[in-house]
């Protein structure tokens, strides 16, 4: 399944000032959120998640707007309702997203954990309750906190599919020092719909990731949503180096290596989910996928253990597996 792009960027790009609150605009610039949604939709996107994101009491409070947190997430909902029904698809899930409450949980930070699941149920409650199809975790570090999500989403619905995904920036690991396969296992544990990778610091590193909770033989899809390459500071402001065409090689790299549920992050638009989509129907699957059970060539594996510019390893690993699976 293809998933959607950036939608902060894109806000961004749509006149929204840094320091406020994105979520705002699902009331006051109802018609910008829709016109993101809707060129994601006609890009290929089959799973397009709400304008939640910093939608927590936790993240609203930092603008003074933490009684909103209903009102803020309910209409975000019916926005993207409003758009998959305007497309006239029906393979379109609305996602109700849910990012990090910014805040650090006990003990080495001041937020308990019951307060954190209080703060996630009341933003999912307003998700589940204007329709959401799936709840979507994403860009956690903590394991503790992203448990705290998981339970405040499980609370405000029995049932509904939760997906995780945690952004893995620092040398492998979260901020919090989380490995990929401790995340993939914990999710697991918990009973993820879906557990994966976003974020974080551009498609290599992204890669690495996805690749190695790959490796431990999940029992549940993984999911890749990277940036669009690593940020940099150009006049105060992010600025993303990845092109449509190179955010299409990676998505085609992540699914022959097994991603299922496929998409972008910070940086990226409607642009690269075109791209991303017409690779990966320009080539399918069964053609690009490489067998899970087919051992890695010595090579590349001794190549990427080896190397002392991982990068550079990394890209040669890949390029092996491409030219391998291309025979
Ligand atoms: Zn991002």
């Amino acid at each position: 399944m293809l998933a959607d792009g950036a939608m902060g960027t894109m806000l961004f790009q749509a006149g929204l000032q840094y320091g406020d609150a994105p979520e705002t605009w699902n009331v006051t610039h109802p018609d910008a959120v829709r016109t993101i949604q809707r060129q994601y939709i006609q890009a290929g996107s089959n799973i397009v998640l709400t304008n939640t994101f910093g939608g927590t009491r936790f993240r609203l409070a930092m603008h003074n707007l933490q009684s909103r947190v209903t009102e803020f997430n309910q209409a975000a909902v019916a926005l993207l309702r409003a758009e998959v029904e305007a497309s006239g698809r029906d393979d379109v899930l609305v996602a109700g997203d849910i990012g990090p409450s910014g805040e650090i949980l006990q003990p080495l930070g001041q937020l308990s954990f019951e307060d954190a699941v209080a703060g996630f149920e009341e933003q999912a409650r307003a998700l589940v309750a204007a329709g959401a199809d799936v709840i979507w975790i994403e860009t956690m570090s903590s394991l503790d906190e992203v448990r705290a999500a998981f339970a405040g989403a499980r609370r405000a619905s029995a049932d509904i599919p939760i997906i995780t995904t945690l952004s893995f920036d620092t040398h492998g690991r979260t901020m919090m020092g989380v490995t990929p396969e401790q995340a993939l296992q914990a999710m697991t544990e918990l009973g993820a719909a879906g557990v994966g990778a976003n974020c974080g610091n551009g498609t290599d590193e992204l890669f690495a990731a996805v690749q190695r909770m790959l490796a431990t033989g999940p029992s549940v899809p993984i999911v890749a949503k990277s940036n669009a390459g690593m940020p940099r500071l150009v006049a105060g402001k992010a600025h993303y180096d990845a092109t449509p065409a190179e955010m299409a090689e990676y998505a085609l790299s992540v699914r022959a290596e097994g991603a299922s549920i496929i998409g972008a992050c910070c940086g990226s638009s409607p642009a690269h989910i075109a791209a991303m989509a017409e690779a990966l129907r320009a080539n399918p699957a069964g053609l690009a996928a490489k067998p899970r059970s087919e051992p890695a060539p010595a090579e590349t594996a001794h190549a990427a253990t080896a190397a002392t510019d991982e990068r550079a390893a990394r890209r040669a690993a890949r390029q092996a597996r491409e030219s391998s699976s291309a025979r």
